[in-house]
């Protein structure tokens, strides 16, 4: 994986957002080495190009909402982010024809189907990446969040929810295409039944369903099939970070180590290890599998 790589052919899908309700079609696009993940509001004209890039987030409550200047936006991008930089898409176009991504069933799984199924192109183009040197530590609002330096890139998330459903559940895993697609992907966001009406009155999870979240009640899990992992949770927090840390345009090489992150912690993480220009530096990923000499210096 030393090159740039992009989608070889179109993928289609179509489906409600979670928050909006609003039926969208999307299409993921090949795209030229170093376009980045680009979302196109096809719905609308003028400007109507959004990056996907930390510089562009505009929301982080309940997802993660990018806007371009003219105020084109697209809602909830963290899912389809976290399934490109599982899969290692550095480059694609994804149009859609409204303002929040298709939730399908509250996982990554059905974009990592499709994306598999278009199949993947190496370019000529070298990757590059962002090689943490030093650690970058954020806490907010008693949430902790730290970038380390690693040989490998790698999420590792602990939670805790008063809920004995929940309880306290930590994951961590290596970014690799086959451990993504084989043990993060499939795993569902989720909700609290307490929580539906404050969140409706709010204008949120208006497409919420059993069909596209976990809900869990008084007397547990309210999804008639259960969960899919018993960690379920977890892993869908370490599926999110994995999504928002991709809005930092490049892989970032180093492992990020979250105490409750919710996509407020994730982005602020990001920008404060981009704010810190002594804690990174863009590296090839051919030179990105060594540690770094501060960290070799300090033994
Ligand atoms: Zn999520």
């Amino acid at each position: 994986m030393s090159y740039r790589k992009t989608l070889a052919g179109a993928a289609v899908c179509a489906g409600i957002g979670l928050h909006s309700g609003e039926r969208v079609r999307m299409v993921m696009k090949p795209a030229a080495p170093g376009t980045g993940i680009r979302f196109v509001r096809t719905d609308l004209s003028g400007d109507n190009q959004i990056s996907a890039h930390i510089s562009n987030v505009t929301t982080v409550r309940l997802g993660t909402t990018i806007a371009n200047a003219a105020g084109a936006q697209v809602a909830t991008v963290e899912h389809l982010m976290s399934a490109l930089a599982g899969l290692g898409v550095d480059d694609a176009v994804i149009e859609i024809d409204g303002p929040e991504t298709p939730a399908m069933d509250g996982s990554a799984a059905p974009f990592v189907e499709l994306i598999e199924k278009a199949g993947l192109k190496e370019t000529a183009a070298p990757l590059r990446v962002i090689r943490v040197l030093k650690p970058v530590s954020i806490e907010m609002q008693g949430r902790t969040a730290t970038f380390l330096p690693s040989l490998k890139p790698a999420i590792d998330v602990e939670i805790s929810f008063p809920h004995p459903t929940v309880g306290r559940q930590r994951y961590a895993f290596d970014i690799s295409e086959r451990i993504f697609s084989e043990d993060v992907a499939a795993a569902r966001t989720f909700g609290f039944r307490k929580d539906v009406e404050a969140m409706h009155a709010a204008g949120l999870a208006l497409g919420g369903s059993l069909d596209n979240a976990v809900v869990i009640d008084d007397s547990g899990i309210a999804n008639p099939e259960g969960l899919r992992f018993a960690d379920e949770f977890a892993r869908h927090k370490a599926l999110d970070a994995l999504g928002d840390l991709a809005l930092a345009g490049a892989p970032i090489f180093g492992r990020y180590f979250a105490h409750q992150p919710g996509h407020a912690l994730n982005v602020a993480s990001v920008r404060a290890l981009m704010a810190d220009k002594s804690a990174w530096k863009m590296v090839s990923y051919a030179d990105a599998d060594s540690l770094p000499e501060a960290v070799s210096a300090e033994g």
